[in-house]
């Protein structure tokens, strides 16, 4: 059988029998779409909102226009960037 190695301390037993250990509520904010109460910065458990370009449903990533277009910007860029070097190597080149 398991013996206690020590005397709890009469402090250490009190604070275990206080109410310290009470559970609060958990915070919940309002979902901006389907205003459904859920954990803060959380994905929304009810439409899957996470924020105007991300949305989580049912295990399935959705990336909404607005942020899919940032990405095509980005890589039109870097191909910009890539001919832009090509052109001072070929210079160079000659
Ligand atoms: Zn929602």
């Amino acid at each position: 059988m398991a013996v206690p190695k020590r005397k709890v301390s009469k402090a250490r037993r009190d604070k275990r029998r206080s109410n310290v250990w009470k559970l609060g509520a958990p915070t919940l904010a309002e979902c901006p779409q389907c205003h459904a109460l859920k954990a803060p910065h959380k994905a929304c458990p009810e439409c899957g909102y996470v924020n105007a370009d991300l949305s989580v449903k049912d295990g399935k990533i959705t990336v909404k226009a607005a942020a899919a277009k940032k990405e095509e910007a980005k890589v039109v860029e870097e191909t910009v960037a890539v001919e832009e070097t090509e052109a001072v190597e070929e210079a160079s080149a000659e």
